[in-house]
């Protein structure tokens, strides 16, 4: 039987320690770090991950803005929003929700938001300095990973490690950072022919394809790390309700796993824990202490 990677848990203990950091900091410089996340359209999904960012935020003792704008905005009219918040001194983080409407380059709008703000590493920039493990904040789902993974005290230099996805946001940064602790990477994807073949060889399989079910029991060796990237709603037939399901088949490769995140209450609470522990490393770059970020 699997050992449980258990988020909730672990994003507890995050949270405790950015709480108690901003409580000895915050009185001595005036102000508590202040994150803006910034919503356009009403997308049901986007609107949960909003508000539960901002809610945590409030919990460890950041000030939170929630920005909300209308669906039919334009690119020019957000990248001025995003401008303004950049050149507020109080703000330290900001975050732009994606998907944005087709119409927006998502780019444009990664790049504008400045370097030191930038909560979730969308900028082009950020992602250079990931890439070259220069300090800076990480794309806040792969960091989650990794903490959740440290947490329990598994370390990866040495192991064989398949990513499955090579989104920027997920997969690509997430190999970078496995890399960066010394595992030794494959990426596969939507073009990879016979994924099994790679992932029966895996030490540690981190899966973030957007794919219910994807890994199953039969695609993993007996001892194997997995990390369940995955969130999709799916319609079991059963309630007429859908229900959260990740990208592994949990019946068939618990049994196998040494360690398994599950779906919900593994990745999902540490991408939040992790956009809260960069605003914190943001703020504290911002004062001028050493910012924690390393490679
Ligand atoms: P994406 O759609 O941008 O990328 C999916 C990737 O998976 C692509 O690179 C594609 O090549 C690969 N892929 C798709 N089908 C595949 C298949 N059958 N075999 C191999 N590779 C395949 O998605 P994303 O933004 O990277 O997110 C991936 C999943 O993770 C989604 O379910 C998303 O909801 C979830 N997610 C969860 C969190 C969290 O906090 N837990 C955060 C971000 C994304």
């Amino acid at each position: 039987v699997a050992q449980l990677l258990d988020g909730k848990s672990c994003a507890r203990a995050v949270r405790t320690r950015i709480r108690r950091e901003i409580s000895q900091i915050a009185p001595q410089i005036g102000y508590p770090p202040q994150v803006v996340f910034i919503q356009v359209g009403d997308i049901a999904a986007s609107t949960a991950y909003v508000n539960s960012k901002s809610a945590m935020a409030q919990k460890v003792g950041m000030l939170s803005t929630i920005v909300r704008l209308r669906d039919n905005i334009s690119e020019d009219e957000l990248l001025e929003v995003i401008s303004a918040y950049n050149s507020d001194p109080l703000v330290h983080g900001l975050l732009v929700q994606l998907p944005l409407p087709q119409w927006i380059d998502t780019l444009a709008v990664a790049s504008a938001i400045d370097p030191a703000k930038d909560v979730d590493c969308f900028n082009p920039i950020n992602v250079g300095r990931l890439a070259l493990g220069m300090a800076g904040p990480r794309p806040a789902t792969p960091q989650g990973v990794i903490m959740l993974l440290e947490h329990y005290g598994l370390h990866m230099g040495g192991l064989k490690a398949v990513v499955v996805g090579r989104s920027n946001l997920v997969g690509k940064p997430m190999g970078v950072l496995l890399l960066q602790r010394n595992a030794t990477v494959t990426v596969c994807h939507s073009g990879t022919h016979d994924i099994p073949r790679y992932t029966k060889e895996a030490d540690i399989v981190v899966v973030a394809a957007g794919k219910p079910g994807l890994l199953t029991g039969e695609m993993v060796k007996p001892g194997v790390i997995v990390v369940d990237v995955g969130i999709n709603y799916v319609d079991t037939g059963e309630d007429g309700q859908s229900h959260v399901k990740g990208d592994v088949d949990y019946a068939t490769v618990e049994p196998l796993a040494a360690w398994i995140s599950p779906v919900p209450g593994g990745v999902g609470p540490m991408t939040i824990a992790s956009v809260l522990w960069n605003g914190l490393q943001l703020y504290r770059a911002a004062l001028g202490s050493d910012s924690e970020q390393g490679s």
